[in-house]
């Protein structure tokens, strides 16, 4: 089963793949903890991308496209896998296209956490105290200033993605603003019908 994870920043992707991938036992292909992973590891893909998120802009199509390729060659992904933050362009989402094929493998669904935008600037707040009241370090674009344009990002870049799978027929939608097990239930229920 091959799902992929739509949504603004603040959506919930990353909590609602993670609970996806514990309890389906498939793993979660994180695009931004691939490339914070990189930063860290001070690799080529790192230095190049590093600047570029810390401003909340994209990083270039070759490059993502190019890990997450490398990433779903290796044996975990076999039986399928969970894109949590790719693709985030239209380009992107022929270049996964152009992938799968080149593997025989299809998209199975596209799940859109839909939101309310006006909620996320307080998910983000909360979502940086509590980062601090557990003594983690707080990403460096997760603040206010970098956050709205990663948003403004998403309305230009990611959100035609949604029209584009609806037209495959791929797309389901979400109520995100529900408590995080209810959207989690809905999902379940979701890719139960897959
Ligand atoms: P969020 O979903 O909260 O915006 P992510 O961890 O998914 O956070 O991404 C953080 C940053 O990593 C993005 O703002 C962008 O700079 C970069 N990034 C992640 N995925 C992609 C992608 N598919 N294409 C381009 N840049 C990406």
């Amino acid at each position: 089963m091959i799902v992929v994870f739509l949504g603004p920043p603040g959506a919930g992707k990353g909590t609602q793949a993670a609970y996806i991938s514990a309890k389906r036992d498939i793993p979660q292909l994180s695009t931004g903890d691939m490339l914070r992973a990189a930063i860290a590891a001070g690799s080529d893909v790192g230095r190049q991308a590093k600047a570029i998120i810390d401003r909340g802009d994209l990083v270039s199509d070759e490059i993502v496209a190019g890990i997450v390729s490398e990433r779903i060659d290796m044996s975990d992904c076999e039986s399928g896998f969970l894109l949590d933050g790719f693709p985030r362009t239209i380009e992107q989402a022929h270049m996964l296209d152009r992938i799968l094929a080149g593997k025989g493998r299809d998209i199975s669904c596209v799940l859109e956490l839909v939101v309310d935008e006006g909620a996320l600037v307080d998910r983000l707040n909360s979502r940086i105290s509590e980062a601090k009241a557990r003594g983690d370090e707080v990403r460096s674009d997760d603040n206010v200033e970098t956050f709205q344009k990663r948003l403004g990002v998403y309305q230009e870049q990611t959100a035609p993605l949604v029209p584009f799978y609806e037209a495959k027929g791929v797309l389901k939608k979400i109520d995100g603003m529900q408590p995080v097990e209810a959207v989690s239930a809905d999902i379940d229920r979701i890719l139960d019908e897959c």
